[in-house]
This record gives C-alpha cells, structure tokens and sequence, in this order.
C-alpha cells in the first residue's frame, strides 16, 4: 500500500508549468497563491490545496502567497484569519513576508471598476437581483439585456460613485460587466461585478458599503500580486473567461492563468464550509476543533501530524475529475506515520482487577521495556510489575468463543513484556453476576522466555499495574456521519450524523509513565491504536484522544471489539 513518494511530484498542473518554462513563460516566474476566505476554519479539503500551491512554489524555485480573500463582509473575522495562519504554518509551509488581504486592494479594485466603466465595459444597473436573475435566462434560451445597459459613461461614473458614497440602499443598483447576454455561457451574461452591502467589514470596518465579487475581486488580487498560475477548484472552470476578460481588459503585461482542479471529497465526511459552520453553530460538535472534525484544528486535535496530512495529499495526487477519496486512506497515512515515531506504551481501558496470587505481597519489579519495537534510539523506560494489576476486561472471557487465545477458565497468557499467568479463580458480584476479579498465579521462570516445558501459549495481552497506575480519561472516536457520502446532493446531511462518533472512558489506566505526558504527543497504546494527550489534560489526570485504530485482524476474530 505505501508508495514512495518522490520529492517532484508530476501531474497535469505541473506539466502546464514545464512548458511554460521551456518557452520563458513570465521570464520563468512560478508565482502561486493559497487564498480562502476567512468565514470558517481550513478543513483537509484546503490542506489539498495548500500543499499543491506551496508544493509547486517550493519546487520551481517560486513563490506561494496567502491571501485571505476577504470580499465578502459576512461572516468573516479575524479569528478566522488566526486560524488559517496558524493552520497553514501547521502544515509546514511558509509564506515569508507574503501574507495579503484581499481587502487591502478595495480602494485599487475601485480604481479597476472605473476602468471599466469609462472604456464602456461595465455599467450601473437599477434592476434588483430577481430581476437580474429572470432576465438571465437558460442554459437553452438568452438572457435579455438590462434597460440600464446603455447608460452614458458619465452617468454610471456618477452612480457608482454615489454607489461608493452610501446613497442608496442595499439591492437598489449593481455595477455589472457589459459583456453579452446571448453567450451561451451564463457567468458571462453581464455579470454582477459590484453590489451594495451596507455590512461592517472586519478590516474596514464602514469605510465601504460596496463590496466587488468574487469573480471581479479575485483574478484582479491575483494580476496585483504577480501571480501567474491561479489554480482553484473545478466548480469554476465555467468562470475561467470571466476570469480571462476582467483581466484582459484591465491588465497588459504578464497575466494570472486559472487552472481548476479536482476538489477533494472524502468518504464520510463533508467538507463544505457552510455545512462545517452548521456543525459548530448548532452544537453538533463541541468547536472547530472538535477531533471528529476534518478540519486542520481538529486533526491536530486529534493527533494526526502534518507529515501525515502532507502524505495523504502527494499520495492523493491532483487530478481533473472529481472523485471520492476513501477516508480510510487518510487514516492509512496518520497509522504509518504514527507507527514510524510514536512511542509504544501500556493503557487499560476497561479495567479488570486481576489478583496474582503466588506473588509476594510488597515486591515490585521494574521491567524495561523498549520504547519502540523497531526503533532501538527511541530508547527503553521501565515499567513496574506487581501483585495485582488491571487487564482489560474483553481479554477475559468465562465461555471463551473459537479462536479466542486470550484468557478464560483454566488458561494461560502472557503479559506483554512480562510473566505467563494462569487463570484460577474468579469473583463474581453478588447482585449482577458480572466478574469483578480474577485470581491468577505466574510461572517465575517466563519473564520474557517461553515456558520451560515447551508448551504453548499463544495470547499476549496488556496490562498495567494497580499500585504504579495513573487513572486516564480516554475518548474513543468514530467517523462523524454513518454513510459514504453524506454532502452529496439530496442529502440532509445532519440526519446521518453516527450518534456513536464519541465514547469518552473514565475509568481507564495508564502507565505511570505517562503521569506528565505532554499534550499534543502521541503514543502507540499496544493492541489499541494509537492516541494523543489532549489538552484538557489537568496534572497528574491526562486525557487521550484515540487517533486511529490499529488494523488488527485480531479485533476482528474476537467478534466483541469496539474498539
Ligand atoms: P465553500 O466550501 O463554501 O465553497 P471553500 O471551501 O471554497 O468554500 P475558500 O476559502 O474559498 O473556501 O477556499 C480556499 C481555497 O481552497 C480555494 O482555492 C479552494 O479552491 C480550495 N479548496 C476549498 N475546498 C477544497 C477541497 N475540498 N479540495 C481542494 N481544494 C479546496
Ligand atoms: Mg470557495
């Protein structure tokens, strides 16, 4: 399943890039922007986009800007920008001193709109949005031309700028494009280019109650910062003459080309921003960072690592048409980076107290124990051993099914890193009849060897010492919606939310080297999967988030795993 990785990944978009570099192209400039709008938090879907923009920056020498593309007063803040900061240099990407608003350039995309107007190439229109919209026409008929089309040069310089002034309510008058409204392609029947807002802007606060559009705003931004390739999703390959006509009438010179290409869905989860905002406003999950979230906050959360993420997206590659990636895919790249660098260590997250009896009262052993099974320089820790410890309770079972190699009446295990136990006896609550303890003896002569008269004993379990213990919370994740693919048209996506995506334990043990364990480091729990001190960790009581499972066929026999 793992591929390697070349550090000069090819694809379409980078084959454009090579001809034009054999041709001197923009004198061989590669100049790329990431530009989301500050309205939500950077989901995987962006990570995509952030790793192929500062992907190519980084491997032709060029430049990757970040722009917040910030047009739209609604909806969008400064803790939205910090986030996006704060994600993308996450990632491991760096966009030096390049870090521009969209915003900034109003006054210079005001000057641009004026352009137009006086090269006759835009005018102010009095018809409100339904009109505008039932003047547009179809896919099979033509749109009508505005009454307002042909107004003078000097009139629409007047009314845009009164525009500008505040005169005149929202909705009252547009400033569109004149381009033509028999073009079989819609987006190019005189398109909206400016309207009236009367909304505070983040940065601008009411310095301005008209706003430009995206389409008019955003390959203006991109021609002012030098960018040469523009590359954004497929959805708006429609718009790419827009795109070519605003700057072919306003920009001589080397021009930004848009190149779209596929957005990336993912199994199981959606990544529009609208959907996420709903998520986090509606109390479904408990923040943006909420670990089931795909955003970059929550798989940080989560515990999954950049490296990870960077993997998930060389491997995931760019391609023209749209598809759906299996999320098992991602988990496939945090599981194999996590395996490379997480320490190994022991939790029990079901407790069963278990009582060795031929063991002495007051002895403790310290067992050492390698951090990582294949990496010797991450070092050994020690692990104490005592009379009564804590197993966990799916690894005892008093009629144990076929194949079940773990613990039951009258057999043997063994402890990881430590004896072959025997089972003896057990207590069982009065009340419920459920087990409480087990009684158990050890054969001294199996610290890590096998036993000495050659017979088997094929289970090995985890557990943890009841004395040298510290109490953990541990909380079990699963995917936040329960069919493939719940942001596909049609879907009320809210009605397939997995009601069991969260199962937080209380009661669990870790080893008492975990006591301080840093929020944000990960560990491989053996035989559970792989979990990340969360930051609710308090001193001395720490919190885990279960990042991914281990795949192991061995759940999948026993049949009772959750987990
Ligand atoms: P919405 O989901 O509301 O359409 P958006 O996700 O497109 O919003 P932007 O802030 O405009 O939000 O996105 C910034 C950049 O990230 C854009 O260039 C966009 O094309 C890219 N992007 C967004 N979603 C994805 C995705 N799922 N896969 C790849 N790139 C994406
Ligand atoms: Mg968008």
């Amino acid at each position: 399943m793992t591929q390697v990785i070349t550090s000069n990944p090819t694809d379409f978009i980078r084959d454009i890039i090579d001809d034009d570099l054999q041709t001197n192209k923009n004198d061989g400039r590669v100049a790329t922007r990431f530009p989301p709008e500050p309205n939500g938090y950077i989901h995987i879907g962006h990570a995509k986009s952030v790793c192929l923009n500062f992907g190519i920056a980084g491997q032709y020498q060029g430049t990757c800007n970040l722009r917040l593309d910030d047009t739209d007063p609604l909806g969008e803040s400064m803790e939205y920008v910090e986030s996006i900061i704060r994600d993308v240099r996450w990632l491991g990407f760096d966009w030096s001193d390049r870090l521009f608003y969209a915003s900034d350039y109003f006054e210079k995309l005001y000057q641009f709109a004026v352009e137009l107007i006086k090269s006759g190439n835009a005018y102010v229109c009095s018809l409100n949005a339904d009109e505008v919209r039932e003047q547009r026409g179809t896919f099979t008929e033509p749109g009508k031309e505005s009454p307002y089309r042909n107004r003078s040069v000097e009139e629409n310089l007047d009314m845009f700028q009164r525009m500008r002034a505040g005169e005149f309510a929202d909705g009252a008058h547009t400033l569109r494009a004149k381009i033509d409204m028999a073009s079989p392609n819609i987006v190019m029947r005189d398109p909206v280019i400016y309207r009236i807002k009367r909304e505070p802007h983040y940065r601008t606060a009411t310095k301005w109650v008209i706003y430009p559009m995206y389409d008019f705003a955003h390959c203006l931004s991109d021609a002012l910062e030098g960018i040469t390739y523009s590359i954004c999703t497929l959805e708006f390959e429609n718009n790419r003459p827009l795109y070519d006509w605003i700057v072919g009438k306003l920009i001589t010179g080397s021009r930004p080309r848009q190149i779209e290409f596929a957005r990336l869905n993912l199994s199981y989860t959606v990544l529009s921003k609208r959907r996420l905002i709903e998520l986090v406003k509606k109390d479904y999950v408990q923040g943006w960072d909420d670990p089931r979230m795909p955003t970059v906050t929550g798989m940080r959360r989560r515990g999954y690592t950049p490296e990870a993420i960077r993997k998930f997206c060389a491997q995931i590659g760019v391609a023209k048409n749209d598809n759906l990636i299996d999320v098992a895919l991602l988990e496939h790249c945090v599981r194999e980076d996590l395996n490379d660098r997480a320490p190994r260590a022991m939790c029990v997250l079901r407790p069963l107290r278990v009582v060795i009896d031929n063991y002495p009262e007051n002895q403790v052993e310290q067992f050492e124990c390698a951090n990582h099974p294949q990496n010797p320089e991450m070092g050994t820790r020690e692990v104490p051993f005592s009379r009564v410890l804590y197993i966990e309770r799916d690894d005892f079972h008093e009629n144990p099914p076929k194949k079940y190699h773990r613990l039951g009446p009258g057999r043997e295990v063994r402890l990881r890193n430590a004896y072959v136990i025997k089972f003896e006896n057990m207590v069982l609550d009065e009340r419920t009849g459920e087990v409480v303890e087990l009684h158990c003896t050890y054969d001294p002569q199996t610290r890590n060897a096998p036993p000495a008269d050659g017979r088997k004993v094929p289970g090995v379990i985890h557990w943890v010492s009841a004395q040298q213990c510290v109490p953990a919370e541990v909380r079990l994740y699963d995917r936040l919606f329960n069919i493939e693919d719940p942001g596909s048209e049609g879907e009320e996506f809210i009605d397939h939310l997995n009601p069991n995506s969260l199962d937080i334990l209380t009661t669990c043990y870790v080893e008492t080297n975990l006591k301080n364990a840093e929020p944000g480091s990960q560990y491989q729990f053996e035989r559970l999967g792989y979990f990340c001190v969360d930051m609710d960790t308090v001193a001395g009581k720490p919190v885990f988030n279960r990042v991914v499972q281990l795949r192991d066929s061995w759940a999948k026999i026993a049949g009772s795993e959750k987990n």
